[in-house]
């Protein structure tokens, strides 16, 4: 209806913003990490200096990362398209974000019962997984610790995504800002990653449910329409 088509435009603001933020930021990067190389070869530069010279290269990276991760959704990636069941993209994410709830005694449950495929950006399903983990995992620090279901299941011609968190849970007036860019209730947050999230399901034509009670947990519930082979080609001619 009409509160979509607003969202779509306010979409379209976000990443225009998206992609220029992220070639404002790689510029600076880039130059710092030349001259970082440069100091790197000098010959007076002592052991020590050198340890520091590269800690320092090391941190540029993961700001680079953390660029290139949250504001990716900005370009269009269509080399990363594929046709699948998501197992591989469930798999992987599921394996690196591992030592991230291990680290806030977060108790990982993945369950996997899905045979549809669907077409999705590789890249984009994989950084909005994390990101909804992420949350999940963030918000049940305060608590020190919980669980973190990760369901996939299908449902008609629909693969669902299931991630339940026992977290601190949001109100109805939280939730009207989760997708809204640079809303965090986090100190270091970016407010980047639900927006991402947004966009990512917006592609593939899917649909995000929230559930959420303050103080109890979230859920969110990610419904991916699946496509079949014969449409696949009938796209591509
Ligand atoms: P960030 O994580 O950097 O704060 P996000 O866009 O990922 O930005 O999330 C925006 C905000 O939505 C978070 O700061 C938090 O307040 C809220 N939020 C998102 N996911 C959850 C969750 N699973 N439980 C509770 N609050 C959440
Ligand atoms: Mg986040």
């Amino acid at each position: 209806g009409r509160d979509r088509i607003l969202y779509s435009e306010k979409l379209n603001v976000a990443s225009e913003l998206a992609a220029s933020v992220s070639h404002e930021i790689r510029n600076p990067l880039t130059v710092t990490n030349g001259f970082l190389q440069l100091l790197a070869k000098s010959q007076t530069v002592t052991e020590q200096e050198k340890r520091y010279i590269n800690l320092s290269l090391l941190e540029l990276k993961r700001a680079e990362k953390i660029v290139s991760d949250y504001l990716s959704f900005a370009k269009p990636q269509s080399e990363n398209m594929v046709y699948s069941n998501m197992r591989e993209e469930v798999d992987y994410t599921h394996e690196i974000i591992m030592p991230y709830a291990l680290l806030h005694n977060v108790d990982v449950r993945l369950t996997f019962n899905n045979t549809l495929k669907a077409h999705y950006d590789r890249n984009q399903i994989t950084q909005c997984l994390i990101n909804l983990y992420k949350n999940g995992i963030e918000a049940m620090t305060e608590k020190g610790g919980g669980t973190l279901l990760i369901d996939i299941s299908e449902k008609k011609q629909n693969i669902m995504v299931r991630i339940e968190d026992t977290g601190i849970g949001m109100t109805n007036e939280e939730i009207s800002h989760l997708y809204k860019p640079r809303y965090s209730t986090k100190e270091e947050g970016t407010g980047l990653g639900m927006l991402m999230v947004y966009s990512t399901l917006n592609k593939v034509k899917g649909n995000i449910e929230v559930h959420s009670e303050k103080g109890k947990g979230t859920t969110f519930l990610l419904t991916i329409p699946a496509s079949t082979v014969e449409t696949f080609e009938m796209n591509k001619k």
